[in-house]
C-alpha cells in the first residue's frame, strides 16, 4: 500500500510537471472505490494547475475551479505519459494536460497525461469544488491527524490527544487520528528510535519521551522520502507494489535477529491483526 513517504515522492516528481499546465480533459475508464464525479468534468476542466500538495495520502492538485483528490487506495500509482501511449489494461483514469510556457500566446508547448494504473481498485479521484467550501471540509481530509512535518506535530500533543486513552502506542501511533502517515514498518522503527516499548499504554508515557518519539517519526518518514528521493526520476514507471522504500530497517522484519544496538534477539508481536518488531532490552 502506497504510504506517506511515496505519496510525498508522486507530489515531488508531479509538481514540476503540472507547473502552469491546463488541465485539458479526464477520461474514465473505468468505476474505482468512488465514482469520479461527474461534474468535474465541466468544473475541472479547462483550469490552470495553482498548487500540487498532499495531505496524508492524499495527492491534492489545485486548479482554478477547486481540488482533485486522488488516492492511490491499495496498488494504485501514477505514471506521467504521452496521451498517445494506449492505455494498459488497470489504467482506469488519465488526467490530460496541457502545458503552455507562453503565456502572452498561450501557445501549448506539450502534453502531458496522468495515468492512475491501480489493479485492485482502491484508489480514487474526487473532486472539491472551490464552491463546496474550505478543502478541510471535505469528509475524507477533516478527520486526519496532523502533518508529521508541520510545527503542530510534537511531544506535547502526542502527550495531550493520549491522556485517558487505553490502547498501546503503538495503536495510537498507527491510528492516523492524532498524527498521519505512521504506517504500520514506520511505527515499529520509530518506537524503536525513541526506546519506546510497543506495548506501553498510551496513556502511561510522559511528555519527554513523546517528543523523543516525535523526534524518531520524523526522522524515519524523512530517510524513507531520501530513499524514495533517489528514484524520483522513476516514480513513472513504480508499480506501488509495497508503497514502502528500502528503507534499514532496525527491526522491523528482523524477528530473531541480533539488535544492531545491544545484540539482543528481536522479538515480534501481534498487536491489533499487525505485526510488530521490537528489541526488548533497548525498548522498555
Ligand atoms: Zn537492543
Amino acid at each position: 500500500m502506497p504510504e506517506l513517504p511515496e505519496v510525498e515522492v508522486v507530489r515531488r516528481g508531479v509538481e514540476p510537471l503540472l507547473a502552469g499546465a491546463r488541465l485539458r480533459r479526464v477520461v474514465v475508464r473505468a468505476p474505482l472505490r468512488w465514482p469520479v464525479p461527474e461534474r468535474m468534468h465541466a468544473q475541472a476542466e479547462g483550469g490552470r494547475v495553482r498548487s500540487v500538495a498532499r495531505r496524508g495520502k492524499y495527492l491534492l492538485i489545485e486548479l482554478d475551479g477547486g481540488w482533485i483528490i486522488v488516492h492511490l487506495g491499495m496498488s494504485g500509482s501514477l505514471a506521467a505519459v504521452s496521451p498517445q501511449t494506449p492505455p494498459g489494461r488497470h489504467d482506469h483514469v488519465d488526467l490530460v494536460f496541457d502545458r503552455t510556457t507562453d503565456r502572452t500566446t498561450d501557445r501549448t508547448t506539450g502534453r502531458t497525461t496522468l495515468r492512475l494504473h491501480d489493479p485492485r481498485r482502491f484508489g480514487a479521484v474526487l473532486w472539491h469544488s472551490r464552491g463546496d467550501g474550505p478543502l478541510q471540509s471535505h469528509p475524507l481530509l477533516g478527520r486526519l491527524g496532523v502533518e508529521p512535518f508541520s510545527p503542530a506535530f510534537d511531544g506535547a500533543l502526542l502527550h495531550r490527544r493520549t491522556r485517558g486513552r487505553r490502547v498501546s502506542v503503538k495503536q495510537a501511533l498507527l491510528g492516523g487520528d492524532i498524527v498521519v502517515g505512521v504506517g504500520n514498518i514506520y511505527c515499529s522503527e520509530s518506537l524503536f528510535r525513541a526506546g519506546i516499548r510497543p506495548t506501553t499504554r498510551a496513556s502511561r508515557i510522559g511528555r519527554a519521551r513523546y517528543e523523543a518519539l516525535a523526534e524518531a517519526v520524523r526522522q524515519t518518514l524523512t530517510e524513507a522520502i531520501g530513499r524514495g528521493g533517489s528514484s524520483l526520476r522513476d516514480f513513472v514507471a513504480s508499480d506501488g507494489s509495497t508503497g514502502y522504500f528500502q528503507i534499514d530497517a532496525r527491526v522491523y522484519g528482523r524477528a530473531g535477529q541480533p539488535c544492531r544496538a545491544c545484540g539482543m534477539p528481536i522479538r515480534v508481536i501481534r498487536q491489533g491483526q499487525r505485526s510488530t518488531f521490537y528489541c526488548p532490552r533497548c525498548q522498555r
